[in-house]
């Protein structure tokens, strides 16, 4: 894949402040949107390219069937889903602007990524890699993105190239929060002194989400940690360990404990030692001492002598990996790969897979939006199981920025 200059780049305003989103009562219905075409396909639901009528605003609208939920038991990852990104603003998270529900089906309608999945970006790349100094950056993006959510009780359990998205800009959006656990009552976060004096304190972040323990078997087989294999139960850890392969990926073009098959793939997980090699031609060498030391101390077997068990993403952000690099300035980089654009809004979406038509399409004219859905007891038959499932619309001080042009 060839990567070529965007034509008139959009700024790229993205700020942390929640002050800046305000939530409103639902102003848009299905038919406010006109469907250009599928995007991508998730687990029980589609993504799709859309133009806002009278704006012409491009969004990705994420449609889920409720009755593909109800059947394979899914609705408590949607309303999970929901929480999460209707609660955060952050300039690596994909922002949510509207979400709505109708008899059949749950809508999302989220910022358009048109850069499309990180991962077919770095397929596309020679020797499906990236440099150090780029791996760097989007691994930087991805300790800021998770650290967020770990400061609001979240923990994200499903980091994979797959599921990190590309901006117009070639910045990295965390997507996909359906397997995401969050706390019922985070605690505050707590502030650790720096270990020299001229150095600022730190957030710790372990605070919030370290009651949170889970036992459920979530993950992408590569990417598993290893005491969600032994099954006896995992906290905000794994998305350290997952971390870990990610930078090894972005470096290698492949996971470092990849085996014959899945049962082989668990076995390494568990007891082999990650090794290095030289990367792949072009970059043909060794990463860094300071790189290996990084992967290898977010790949300890052991999720309490990990890095980031301390006090969770300052042990990360300390580490002298990302000495290089300034945290509160990682926007304003030029990331190594910019997606390629033929029409400036991204319309063309020449970045996505060209997918088969759909068997059954979805009539957006035609669907009606249930905005009161009643609370019943969930015991009763006749318990709307999408009840907490909000009907809002979310607006973003920076909204201007994404206008159509
Ligand atoms: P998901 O169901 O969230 O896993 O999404 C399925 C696929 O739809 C992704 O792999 C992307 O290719 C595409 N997609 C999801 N969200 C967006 C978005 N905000 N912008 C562009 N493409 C998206």
């Amino acid at each position: 894949m060839s990567r070529q200059q965007p034509v008139n780049l959009p700024r790229y305003h993205r700020t942390y402040s929640s002050t800046s989103v305000k939530v409103q009562a639902i102003q848009v219905h299905p038919s406010s949107f006109t469907k250009m075409h599928m995007l991508g396909k998730g687990d029980v639901g589609r993504v799709y390219l859309v133009k806002q009528k009278g704006t012409n605003k491009l969004f990705a609208m994420k449609v889920l069937a409720k009755r593909e939920m109800v059947k394979r038991n899914k609705i408590k990852r949607a309303l999970a889903e929901q929480e999460i990104l209707s609660t955060s603003n952050h300039p690596f998270i994909v922002t949510l602007y509207h979400s709505f529900q109708s008899q059949d089906y749950l809508y999302f309608v989220m910022e358009y990524c048109m850069g499309g999945e990180f991962f077919r970006a770095l397929q596309g790349r020679p020797g499906r890699c990236l440099e150090e100094e780029g791996a760097r950056l989007y691994a930087a993006e991805v300790v800021s993105a998770l650290e967020y959510l770990h400061l609001h009780g979240f923990i994200y359990r499903d980091l994979k190239p797959e599921n990190i998205l590309l901006h117009q800009s070639g910045h990295i959006m965390l997507t996909d929060f359906d397997l995401s656990k969050g706390c019922s009552s985070p605690e505050a976060p707590g502030i650790v002194k720096a270990h020299l004096p001229h150095l600022p304190p730190y957030i710790d972040t372990r605070r919030c989400v370290h009651n949170l323990q889970t036992n459920s078997f979530v993950g992408t087989e590569e990417y598993i940690a290893p005491e969600v294999i032994k099954g006896r139960g995992h906290n905000f850890s794994v998305d350290w360990w997952t971390l870990g392969i990610l930078i090894y990926e972005m470096l290698y073009g492949t996971t470092p404990f990849k085996g014959l098959n899945r049962n082989d793939t668990f076995g390494r997980i568990l007891e082999k030692e990650v090794t290095f090699k030289d990367q792949p031609a072009p970059y043909a060498q060794v990463p860094s001492s300071s790189c290996r030391h990084l992967i290898r101390k977010l790949l300890h077997k052991d999720h309490n002598k990990r890095l980031g068990s301390r006090a969770g993403a300052c042990d990360i952000k300390a580490h002298a990996f990302f000495k290089p690099l300034n945290f509160a300035l990682l926007r304003h980089q030029v990331p190594p790969i910019v997606p390629l654009m033929q029409k400036p809004d991204g319309s063309d979406g020449i970045n996505f897979k060209k997918l088969a038509a759909e068997s059954i399409s979805l009539d957006l004219e035609a669907d009606r939006t249930m905005v009161n859905v009643q609370m019943t007891d969930k015991a009763k038959p006749g318990h709307n199981p999408f009840a907490g499932f909000s009907s809002i619309t979310l607006q973003h001080d920076d909204e201007s920025d994404f206008s159509d042009t």
